[in-house]
């Protein structure tokens, strides 16, 4: 049952005297639950329980923190339609998107578990003494990866399930052995509330300390700045614009303790097409790209937002091909007012810049909220000197750029800000005659893609969601994937410990039967 209150812990909390409803923007109107921000007591209240719990609960085995984690996927499942309605009630998301993304929340889940369950991950690394070591004798030292604290981590707009109150972010934590405390987004509060019930009862059934887990309603930044800058809070996990992701790490440095902000945030995606690709191929990559364009609305970080090539007929048939197949796929609706306002005013700043043409602007008559889908195109050297154009433009826009030359193309690819994601279409061998572009796309990104689209991340452990500034505030780690839970942990050395008193990871007889590096060897004894 919705409540709209706060959990602190176990329980439910309403204190503050600010209150707030989602938004229906498919029906163009406010929901009815009324949702209470988070107070500062409710605050501080979270951050102690989180902060005490986490004395228990980081050395909780990995085997007990798997049942956590896999509970909290049959109860995110229990909640079965009551979950997928309201989620798009307040996303105006379709509901197969809503089931795919339960599923995709549920399979991230299960896939800590078992990285936790097995064991490995915490890279035990043994260096045995040598007491008869000349000149000096070696010591025993022993390290592991332990948990951070208690993290705070910021629910995405764009991913209510999947990146929000059990996400990624929040999955990773609680297997590496941190608490959670979740800022809700306002945009999803029900649904965010109706996840945290279900990792609430799983925390309670499978006998988690209590401030394992909590969750917070906010509707403006207040909530979030005050838990960044909260001294037991150790780290922070957000997804979502440059402007919030910069500010919150900006907090977090100012801190007396500066904490790490793992922040993912805007990206353009560059993708190259090479000139015989598009001599061959020119209709087929411009529907396929008019799809990846308009996926989920375009409000995906990896949507393809900037298309390069190198001038040329093809390439003007290309831009025509692309705008009449983006204006053949029908208008949708984005997930809030707000965001549908904040795409048309970049899509409009951008558009207004010297030198740029719209070739499609989908002009019919759409509903409230719906985005009308487009595409530009403007010239290399246009592009290179305005920083206006990098802007991402969050929605179902790109922006092709028609180079003169190739050195220009690699100007420009090295002149761009981090990116999650660069493409390359090529054709037969002609990618090795492009290798300083190539290299030039490495040097900006997080993931480089043959052939294909930047949409779709796939959730498995070579993946890396995350790229040089501003695609994410540290271009180290993966936000996707079970790797990502080294975010969370930090490396721990103990220095002729007795064999009794150190972590089962690290014990002479190897109790939990994990890899370990031993005196430079990786063995499982
Ligand atoms: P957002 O504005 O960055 O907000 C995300 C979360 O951070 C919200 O909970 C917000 O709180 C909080 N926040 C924002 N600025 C903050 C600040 N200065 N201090 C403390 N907390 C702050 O993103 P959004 O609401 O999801 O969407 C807005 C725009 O972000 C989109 O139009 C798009 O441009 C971009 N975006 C990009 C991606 C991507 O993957 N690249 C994903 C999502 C959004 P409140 O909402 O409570 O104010």
């Amino acid at each position: 049952m919705m409540t709209g209150k706060n959990y602190i812990g176990n329980l439910q909390s309403a204190k503050g005297d600010h209150t707030f409803k989602t938004f229906n923007p498919e029906l163009n109107k406010e929901n009815d639950a009324v949702f209470t921000e988070a107070s500062s007591e409710e605050i501080r209240e979270a951050v102690n329980l989180a902060s005490e719990a986490f004395k228990e609960y980081s050395t909780i085995s990995g085997i007990k923190k798997a049942t956590f984690l896999n509970t909290i996927a049959d109860e995110i499942l229990a909640l079965d339609d009551t979950l997928i309605q309201m989620y798009c009630s307040e996303t105006g998301l379709p509901e197969g998107r809503a089931k795919g993304e339960r599923g995709r929340t549920v399979g991230q889940l299960r896939s800590f578990a078992t990285l936790v369950a097995e064991g490995s991950w915490v890279e035990a690394t043994i260096d045995t003494a040598q007491p008869n070591r000349e000149p000096m004798p070696k010591l025993d030292l022993r390290k592991m990866n332990i948990a951070l604290g208690p993290v705070v981590v910021f629910g995405a707009s764009n991913f209510p399930l999947a990146y929000s109150t059990a996400g990624g972010d929040t999955a990773a934590a609680l297997a590496a052995g941190c608490p959670v405390i979740v800022k809700s987004h306002p945009m999803h509060a029900g649904t965010g509330e109706l996840v945290a019930s279900a990792i609430i009862k799983a925390a309670e059934k499978t006998g988690m300390p209590n401030g394992v887990f909590s969750n917070l309603n906010s509707s403006g930044i207040e909530v979030g700045q005050e838990l960044v800058a909260h001294s037991k809070v150790k780290a922070v996990g957000f997804t979502g614009s440059i402007k919030g992701g910069r500010a919150l790490l900006d907090i977090a440095a100012k801190r007396e303790e500066p904490i790490p902000v793992f922040a993912e945030m805007g990206s353009i995606n560059p993708v190259v097409i090479l000139p015989k690709a598009l001599d061959n191929r020119n209709e087929e990559i411009a529907k396929t790209y008019a799809g990846s364009i308009t996926l989920g609305v375009g409000q995906f970080c990896t949507n393809p937002g900037l298309i390069l090539g190198i001038k040329s007929d093809s390439l003007s048939v290309f831009i025509n091909h692309l705008s009449q197949e983006i204006m053949d796929i029908n208008p949708s609706c984005m997930l809030h007012p707000n965001i549908k306002k904040g795409y048309d005013a970049n899509k409009d700043k951008v558009v207004a810049q010297a030198k740029v043409s719209i070739t499609a602007n989908y002009e019919s008559d759409v509903q409230n909220n719906y985005a009308q889908q487009a595409v530009v195109s403007v010239d290399g050297k246009s592009f290179l000197e305005n920083p206006t154009l990098h802007l991402e433009v969050f929605g179902p826009f790109s922006m092709v750029v028609e180079c003169a030359n190739k050195e220009e193309l690699e100007t420009i690819i090295a002149n761009l800000e981090g990116q999650l994601t660069g493409t390359i279409i090529s054709d037969n061998d002609e990618i090795t005659n492009f290798q300083k572009v190539i290299a030039a796309i490495q040097n900006r990104v997080g993931r480089i893609i043959f052939n294909g689209v930047p949409t779709g991340v796939e959730v498995c452990e070579s993946m890396v969601h995350g790229g040089p500034y501003p695609a994410s505030t540290d271009s180290r780690f993966s936000a996707v994937g079970i790797t990502s839970i080294k975010r969370w942990v930090r490396p721990f050395s103990y220095q002729n410990w007795p064999n009794n008193l150190l972590p089962k990871e690290l014990q002479n007889e190897n109790p939990l039967e994990i890899f370990r590096s031993v005196d430079g060897a990786r063995v499982k004894k």
